[in-house]
């Protein structure tokens, strides 16, 4: 008995290990009850998958993994750090010019890809935003990450000139 192929994938990603999207996973587990061909799908994929999943190693092969990986990996990053540097070099200009092509090519289908997935904005909510960002909601928040402390004042600097400089700026 065949599966649905609709439903073959999502039988195959789950029996794999795969995390579904709940909608998914809901629609998947409705079919199963009544359909005997992906049911039997399902059972064949997660015993084959179970199969495959190799036993915990012994503590000689844990050993033994080890002795490997610290026999190869300095000479394995030694060589992805030669192949990195070059990189960065000679194809640098060419990486950026390649995402800036790439992310022209993603752009236009940005739009259409979120519609999905959000809702449309209710009446009146895009000039409401609109009205709290003109009211410039963060001014004070910037105004302090950028305004440098002010110093104490010092006997080098008299109170007035303090004054001037750090407490009433431009007045
Ligand atoms: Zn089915």
């Amino acid at each position: 008995m065949k599966p649905c192929p609709e439903f073959e994938a999502l039988i195959l990603d789950r029996a794999a290990g795969e995390l579904l999207a709940p909608a998914d996973g809901a629609a998947l587990d409705q079919h199963l009850v009544g359909c005997p061909g992906c049911r039997a799908e399902d059972r064949g994929a997660r015993e084959a998958l179970s199969l495959v999943t190799l036993p915990a190693p012994s503590p000689e092969e844990h050993a033994a993994l080890d002795a490997a990986l610290a026999q190869h990996l300095p000479a394995a990053w030694r060589k992805a750090e030669a192949r990195r540097s070059f990189r960065r070099g000679a194809w640098a200009g060419l990486a950026a010019a390649a995402a800036a092509v790439a992310l022209y090519l993603v752009m236009p289908r940005a739009p259409a890809h979120s519609a999905t997935e959000f809702p449309p904005l209710p009446p009146g909510a895009a000039a409401e935003v609109e009205t709290w960002a003109l009211g410039d909601p963060l001014a004070e928040t910037v105004e302090a990450a950028t305004t440098p402390a002010a110093p104490e004042p010092t006997e080098a600097l008299d109170p007035q000139t303090y004054a001037d400089l750090y407490l009433n700026p431009g007045e």
